[in-house]
């Protein structure tokens, strides 16, 4: 279903119409997103003004991954960290004094894991209140800090939870004009872990996500280094409900970066799994997950090919009706192919070893699960199934240095979504703080992040590709 006020705003004309006019129409950018497999230089052309004083621990990793990956670095303070990434790539460091009156920026970068008080939070205030203006359409904001659970002191703690409300409300100030603002917390020792999770957040690959904290452990063991593109290079993967919708559009993503995949869809997908699996040179799989003997079967095919490195279980469907019309089979359907067949169909790869050491499972939860939705007890119960079972499998599995993680899209637009009302579906895509819906690669690029080995600080998550959604935490 297209998305006519975007299709609008997407016109310079028609945005100049209505804003002469002085229409109270909702206009929402039309978003930069990324296209083709991964780059080596993601921020290239891209000016990033750093702030935070560049003094915590995390100023080397931090200014080693934004050099490294192309950007050009603006920065407010003393250059220290910066000087020996810049002159080994060669590349110049520009003081914040130099940014000419008016002049834009496509992104900042806030070092906030040296603050212990109030005093050091007011250096939030500080450093974006005379800079917010200068951000670009489209631009990407990241702040990094130190979990609040690691803090020794109550008022560090009570900082370090303080910038999370910060990143939040940026976020929504900031998403009407496309741009996003993310918190990564980095345990001590998890520094090494940063590179992954910057690129992905500080580039287009992450149109979509916006307010949400990610916690860099060093839980799960592994290296998270490795090749910059073809990141999935030998690697099998698994995709669920891959016939159409989110599950196609991530087939399309993770055999970009050279992963083999398996498109499993029902038996009655046939044709459409199939063009999904040939296009991409993938392999089809034709399985009802909440067969008897699936978990079976799936194990059986993905041993053929020697095992599977990345399992994304996204078959989903939706059942609604208010809790006193839900018939049984509704309650039923949607907890098993939600809830059920995952913890089933893992458990038998993990048991039989075909799930590989250094794996990754991404799991498809929904902003219904973490917020609850009317008509939807059955959906919402299952899909916050999935975040307790991540979080207690994350654990188990970490051992083995396998990451277990969920995605919770938020309005994503896609045969799901099509077949709410219409009034319903135009409300539920303009309260976010992008004002509109998601598209399929949104979700897409964010498993593949997940799958990739530069994620593996990143286990027992919930990441919302949500666009900023009003309901939900
Ligand atoms: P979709 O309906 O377009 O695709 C789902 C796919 O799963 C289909 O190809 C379907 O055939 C397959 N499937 C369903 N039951 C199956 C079964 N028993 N065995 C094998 N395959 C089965 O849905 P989508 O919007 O692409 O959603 C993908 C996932 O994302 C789902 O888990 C969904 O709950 C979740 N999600 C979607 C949205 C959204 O806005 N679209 C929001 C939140 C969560």
């Amino acid at each position: 279903m297209s998305d006519f006020l975007l299709q609008l705003s997407g016109n310079a004309r028609a945005r100049q119409l209505v804003k002469s006019l002085g229409l109270p129409l909702p206009m929402p950018q039309v978003l930069r997103r990324a296209r083709g497999p991964y780059e080596e230089r993601p921020l290239r052309d891209r000016t990033l003004l750093i702030g935070g004083g560049l003094i915590g621990e995390l100023a080397e990793s931090l200014a080693r991954s934004v050099i490294e990956a192309g950007a050009d670095v603006v920065i407010e303070g003393g250059t220290g960290a910066f000087e020996a990434p810049a002159e080994a790539w060669g590349r110049p460091l520009r003081a914040a004094d130099d940014l000419t009156e008016g002049e834009r920026v496509d992104g900042m970068l806030y070092d906030a894991s040296h603050v212990r008080d109030v005093l050091g939070l007011r250096g939030l205030y500080e450093f974006f209140h005379p800079h917010v203006r200068r951000l670009a359409p489209c631009s990407r904001v990241v702040i990094v800090t130190r979990p609040p659970d690691e803090a020794q002191a109550v008022e560090v703690g009570a900082v370090r939870q303080a910038v999370e409300g910060f990143v939040r409300s940026l976020a929504k100030e900031v998403g009407r004009r496309g741009s996003t603002v993310q918190l990564l917390r980095v345990e001590s020792g998890a520094e090494n872990r940063l590179d992954g999770p910057l690129r992905f957040f500080l580039s287009d690959r992450s149109a979509y996500v916006t307010g949400q904290p990610l916690r860099i452990s060093r839980a799960a063991g592994g290296t998270a280094q490795s090749t910059r593109t073809r990141v999935l290079d030998g690697k099998i993967a698994l995709v669920t409900g891959a016939a159409r919708g989110i599950g196609a559009a991530t087939v399309e993503l993770l055999a970009a970066e050279g992963a083999k995949v398996v498109c499993l869809d029902r038996p009655d997908d046939d044709e459409l799994a199939s063009r999904i699996a040939q296009k991409n040179d993938g392999v089809v799989l034709l399985q009802d997950v909440t067969e008897p003997g699936a978990n079976k079967s799936i194990a059986d095919a993905l041993n053929v090919l020697g095992g599977v490195d990345i399992v994304v279980h996204n078959a989903g469907v939706t059942r609604d009706k208010t809790l006193a019309k839900m018939t049984d089979a509704q309650w039923d359907l949607a907890i098993d192919v939600n809830l059920t067949a995952i913890i089933r169909i893992t458990r038998e790869l993990v048991w039989r070893d075909v799930l590989r050491d250094g794996g990754r499972v991404i799991c498809l939860s929904s902003v219904a699960g973490l917020a609850g939705n009317m008509g939807q007890t059955n959906y919402a119960a299952s899909k916050a199934g999935v975040v307790g079972y991540v979080r207690a499998m994350a654990l188990e599995l970490a051992d083995r240095s396998i990451t277990v993680n969920a995605i919770a899209p938020g309005f994503i637009e896609t045969r799901l979504t099509d077949a709410m009302p219409a009034m319903i579906r135009e409300v539920a895509r303009r309260l976010s703080a992008l004002g509109q819906g998601g598209r399929p690669e949104d979700v897409g690029q964010a498993i593949t992040f997940l799958a990739s080995p530069g994620a593996a600080g990143v286990t027992g998550e919930v990441l919302r590709i949500c666009g900023g959604a009003f309901v939900g935490s």
